[in-house]
């Protein structure tokens, strides 16, 4: 008779999302370097006695034991590498934590090697953790994660005629066509947004600086705000929907830049 033995396997993984199944077990969707995602049971981890419960924490890069299941691979042990403790405590980089997780989520299949992303999800959160300003660094991560998916946004020329953009021409912002349209072009009718030159060259800043560089950059509110809206119209084309931790988000912001004013 053939008796299935488990095949333990390690990793390490980065957890993307979980919920609690009956009463003391946890479903996790996890984000590995090779084996992309993978949706895991964690048996017991809600008992305070769990061995691996505490180190099952989101925000974190975790090394893993995983054995081989009939429906869900199971951890078997689990400790910290990297904790990142820093950002939890500041709510707009956890807010935006959860958010570069969730757009993780939808860009990786499960079981597709998504090394790219998970190096990109890594270096943010460590960026977050080193105190990063939370907006450029989901800018830029949305910019290299369109990027590692096959799909770059063209900021240099048009997407239409590859023309150069000439400075005083009027741009338009294009998503579903993959970037910048010149001016000769009617384009789509619902996707007429224009995009000033300022945020044209904030755009190719993403597209050639690194983080570093593009965090020591000063940057108009306005063009910050531009640049903002379009990488962030152009990410949810490229994922086909809408974040749903965006509006959390954009709710913790709006606080913390009301508490600001009010204390001026
Ligand atoms: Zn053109």
């Amino acid at each position: 008779m053939h008796v299935p033995v488990p095949r333990l396997y390690k990793t390490q993984a980065i957890v993307l999302s979980r919920f609690d199944l009956g009463e003391a077990d946890r479903v996790l969707t996890l984000l590995t370097p090779h084996d992309g995602k993978l949706r895991v049971i964690a048996k017991g981890v809600r008992r305070p006695t769990s061995r691996i419960g505490g180190s099952l924490e989101p925000f974190a890069e975790l090394h893993l034991v995983i054995a081989r299941g009939r429906t869900f691979d199971v951890v078997t042990q689990a400790s910290v590498g990297e904790a990142w403790l820093c950002f939890r405590d500041r709510l707009e980089s956890a807010a935006t934590a959860w958010y570069l997780g969730e757009l993780a989520d939808r860009a990786v299949e499960e079981r597709a090697a998504a090394y790219p992303v998970y190096a990109l999800l890594r270096r943010a959160f460590q960026l977050l953790d080193d105190g990063m300003a939370p907006g450029r660094l989901a800018r830029w991560y949305e910019f290299n994660l369109a990027d590692a998916l096959g799909m770059r946004p063209e900021v240099e020329r048009c997407v239409e005629c590859d023309g150069t953009l000439e400075p005083n021409d009027a741009f338009r912002w294009v998503p579903a066509l993959g970037g910048v349209l010149c001016s000769r072009h009617p384009g789509p009718p619902a996707e007429q947004v224009g995009l000033s030159l300022d945020a044209l060259k904030l755009l190719r800043a993403y597209r050639r600086l690194d983080i570093e560089a593009i965090a020591a950059l000063r940057l108009a509110a306005t063009v910050e705000s531009e640049v903002e809206s379009a990488l962030r119209r152009f990410i949810r084309h490229v994922l086909e929907r809408e974040a749903r931790s965006l509006a959390f988000l954009d709710e913790v912001r709006d606080h913390g830049t009301r508490r600001m004013t009010a204390r001026s």
